[in-house]
């Protein structure tokens, strides 16, 4: 503040040079909203630009999850499925992240992406000068013509920029009366501004957004959260909702450790089978339900809706034979008894679990 005192007592003070020193100070105010602006542009820009190219990112939440099952079984890391399996909506996060972290370095996109939105900022501020200059060109006998200048000034500015014209009442009483003059300097102040602000975007990386791009990205597949306490799988609720969550394609419960009562057997089952059995659900040593009342036995089991169903995918037929091993090291189970693994299981290959997954 006793900052800008000072610039305001100096401009008053020096006459002749005022309009140059109204110009820097103006610019210097200018100078924050505009580093500003250009990285909000250039998030949502990349953001929408990744939206429309990349194919992972064109359709919805349903297809994004078949893009990351694809990305899982090609890379055939257990652990990353584990991440995927424990939490899904973290597992989302950092895909998008990544994707996006590798999209704005190619080709140095990131630095085009930051240029191009500087230059539309600055291109539309220097319209808003233009613009100011010629509303108060006109109005001769005014001596208010700054007040006026400004006022248009952060009018025109509006849509790019936020400069609070609340911000500028120190400079407004300025007695400036060659208001092309002024229009000289402010054009040239903004030119050495914007080579300032181009060389420090040349460093730019993905820390320097207050709101990152991936984040805006993942917004738009954001939707109910809630996983299926039985095996896991998410709710395909577009959106957060009252009433019961629900899913197509339950999952064998073995993906979150699931073994039967009192034996090392895993459950290759899924939810949507077991709840059209004669099967209990054990929730403790004196706690089970029957599996077609599993409703009773309160939340979080009681907000779900799952119907009689036994269609399995495919992919965790496959999931599970693949990584038959790695699973029972995990939960230190095995898959034997009421969990061996049908032979039509160990026959299906990758390429056909993916196949399958591309056609829902
Ligand atoms: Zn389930
Ligand atoms: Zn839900």
């Amino acid at each position: 503040m006793s900052e800008d005192f000072f610039t305001c007592f100096q401009i008053s003070c020096q006459g002749a040079t005022s309009v140059t020193t109204f110009a820097i100070f103006l610019c210097d105010k200018i100078a924050p909203a505009l580093r500003q602006a250009v990285y909000e542009k250039t998030a949502l820009a990349i953001a929408r630009d990744m939206k429309g190219k990349v194919p992972d990112f064109s359709g919805n939440r349903a297809s994004l999850e078949v893009c990351m099952l694809r990305y899982l079984a090609e890379e055939e890391n257990f652990e990353n499925f584990m991440m995927y399996l424990s939490s899904p909506r973290h597992f989302l996060q950092s895909y998008i992240q990544k994707r996006v972290e590798k999209y704005c370095s190619e080709n140095r996109r990131l630095e085009m992406f930051l240029e191009d939105s500087l230059t539309h900022c600055y291109e539309c501020i220097l319209s808003a000068v233009s613009a100011s200059t010629k509303v108060v060109k006109d109005q001769i006998d005014r001596n208010d013509k700054i007040s006026l200048w400004l006022d248009a000034f952060c009018q025109e500015l509006g849509e790019v920029l936020s400069l609070p014209r609340r911000d500028l009442k120190g400079i407004e009483h300025q007695e400036v009366t060659d208001i092309e003059f002024l229009n000289n300097a402010m054009t040239e102040s903004l030119s050495a501004m914007k080579d300032q602000l181009k060389k420090e975007l040349a460093t730019a990386d993905m820390s320097s957004f207050e709101r990152q791009p991936h984040k805006i990205l993942a917004e738009q597949f954001s939707g109910c959260w809630e996983q299926c306490p039985f095996c896991g799988a998410l709710c395909t609720n577009t959106m957060p909702h009252d009433g019961d969550h629900q899913l197509l394609f339950h999952r064998p419960q073995v993906l979150k450790g699931v073994k039967w009562h009192k034996t090392d057997n895993l459950v290759i089952d899924i939810c949507s089978s077991l709840v059209a059995s004669d099967c209990y659900l054990v929730i403790n040593e004196v706690t089970r339900y029957p599996y077609k009342r599993y409703r009773d036995a309160g939340p979080p089991y009681s907000k779900w809706n799952i119907l009689p169903d036994t269609s399995m995918q495919a992919y965790w037929k496959w999931f599970v034979s693949h990584f038959r091993a790695d699973l029972e090291r995990r939960y230190k189970g095995k898959f034997q008894g009421k969990g061996a693994i049908p032979d039509s299981w160990l026959k299906i290959t990758k390429q056909e679990a993916l196949d399958e997954l591309e056609k829902h």
